[in-house]
């Protein structure tokens, strides 16, 4: 086994694992490495189990602009690409019909407007009436007195399991590429050191080196980048989330709700489970956690290291506070968690997509969901909605990656492989990355801008 690399990916989620995937697929970088401290790849947020199994495209998320929506959809469209070459659909890739339903008015008339203006962006869009919802989708017209209206599409691939397209990316990566490609699992990387023009980075297994190193280590990212001295304008506030089942038959469809702009990915949605077949999902819901794992005890020092909290943080917490709607919802969600009580809380949320729904009809989904690691721009004293990339220009850089970065893995590692080509000098074949992931008419430039993304120079 060796221990030198050109590139040296920290994290085997979706991240780590889509940009082994392009460098060994695009580049001729001669050696690759992948690190991931647990014993299989996707154990942590991209398991299917912890996030929403979500294509984000734009097109149902209402917290979107229009602007936002056109960069998703490229990305969105760069992962459905890669699974429809490879023959996916219908594996780690599903059609089901997907819709945000307005109710009441006010929200009517918002999704009526949305729609003359999105459907430019995504032909397929239809709206839907409470008619028409009574024969698409009967359980959420069953029992309701408000009216409702939706837009989504009935025949899209909207849902995927991320953890089996982490797991083929590194298949398609060790198969395709003509140089070096390991994947060491249960390999921890404790710390990295810059030496000289290589990088050091210590293992339980002992020492490896690298010219280049990418951390993709989600939660974890930061903290690294702190223990190196970068990034110290930014603290990490980890947001978990949960879900509850109820039974298939409730929803055949994803059914998103129309987001509050100060609270994006915050409305809860139902959404037929692909891992656990007879069920349907509603959450997540969102809770700040004081651990980078969801469900690892032992990360609660590592939280503080990287929260290091100061006035800065608090003022972001006390801007947080203030504001009436965010203060309620995160008072709201505390009690999700509370047994006894929850399930009821809880209900009142969901009835508005199923207004039939009964305690009866739900159960806390256990060990399900995991945990979206939120940046706080120490600088401009506030939290950054989207991800986030230290970007040092010495050979390192560091990700954090809440959603939707599942389905933006693609993209994001595209401006990993141009980092990395540019640094060391190597090719990367740009017309075939394009041909194979991007539709048609897209260039590649505009992909490096990412909604809600920061990147940042320290
Ligand atoms: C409730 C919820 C719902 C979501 N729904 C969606 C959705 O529907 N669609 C969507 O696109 N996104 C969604 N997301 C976001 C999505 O899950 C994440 O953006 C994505 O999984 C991040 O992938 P990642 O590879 O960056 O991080 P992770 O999946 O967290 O992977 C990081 C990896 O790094 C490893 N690691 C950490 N430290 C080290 C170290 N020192 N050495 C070695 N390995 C290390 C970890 O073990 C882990 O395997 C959701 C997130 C949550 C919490």
């Amino acid at each position: 086994m060796q221990h030198y690399y050109n590139v040296i990916i920290v994290g085997g989620g979706i991240s780590g694992t889509a940009l082994l995937y392009e460098l060994a697929e695009y580049t001729d970088i001669e050696s690759v490495a992948l690190f991931e401290k647990y014993q299989s790849i996707a154990h942590l947020n991209t398991n299917g189990r912890n996030n929403s199994q979500t294509l984000h495209c734009g097109d149902i998320e209402t917290n979107y602009t229009f602007e936002k929506a056109k960069k998703v959809k490229r990305t969105a469209g760069m992962l459905l690409n890669y699974a429809l070459k490879h023959g996916y659909a219908e594996k780690h890739i599903f059609k089901f019909p997907k819709m945000v339903i307005g109710v009441g008015d006010e929200e009517i008339e918002f999704i009526r407007k949305r729609y003359e203006t999105f459907r430019k962006l995504y032909p397929y869009l239809e709206l839907y009436t409470k008619e028409d919802l009574g024969r698409i989708e009967p359980k959420l017209t069953e029992g309701r007195r408000e009216d409702i209206a939706a837009m989504g599409a009935l025949d899209e691939y909207c849902a995927v399991d991320f953890g089996a397209i982490a797991e083929s990316f590194v298949q398609n990566a060790k198969k395709i590429t003509k140089g070096v490609c390991d994947v060491h699992l249960e390999t921890e990387v404790y710390q990295i050191e810059k030496m000289g023009d290589k990088f050091q980075l210590l293992t339980p297994k002992g020492k490896y080196f690298a010219d280049y190193v990418v951390v993709d280590a989600g939660a974890h990212s930061l903290l690294l980048a702190h223990k190196m001295g970068y990034g110290k304008d930014y603290a990490c506030l980890p947001i978990g989330g949960s879900f509850y089942y109820a039974p298939a038959s409730i929803l055949g469809s994803k059914v998103y709700t129309v987001q509050n702009d100060k609270l994006p990915f915050a409305a809860i949605h139902g959404d037929p489970d692909i891992l656990a077949k007879g069920k349907t999902r509603f959450g997540p819901t969102a809770l700040a956690l004081p651990k980078l794992e969801r469900y690892t005890e032992n990360t609660y020092v590592e939280f503080f290291e990287s929260l290091r909290p100061d006035k800065s943080v608090m003022k972001v917490f006390y801007d947080l506070l203030a504001d009436n709607d965010i203060r309620e919802y995160i008072f709201k969600n505390m009690m999700y968690e509370v047994p006894g009580i929850r399930k009821g809380l809880f209900l009142k949320e969901a009835k508005k997509i199923i207004p039939t729904l009964t305690e009866r009809d739900i159960e806390f989904a256990e060990h399900v969901g995991g945990l979206r690691p939120q940046i706080i721009d120490k600088k401009e004293k506030r939290l950054l909605l989207g991800e986030a990339k230290i970007d040092t220009k010495e050979g390192i850089v560091f990700n954090m990656t809440p959603s939707p970065g599942a389905t933006s893995c693609l993209g994001n590692a595209l401006k990993d492989v141009e980092l990395i080509a540019e640094y060391l000098g190597c090719g990367f074949d740009r017309k075939r990355f394009q041909r194979d992931l991007l539709d048609e008419e897209e260039g590649m430039e505009q992909l490096y801008i990412m909604p809600g993304y920061a990147a940042s120079a320290s």
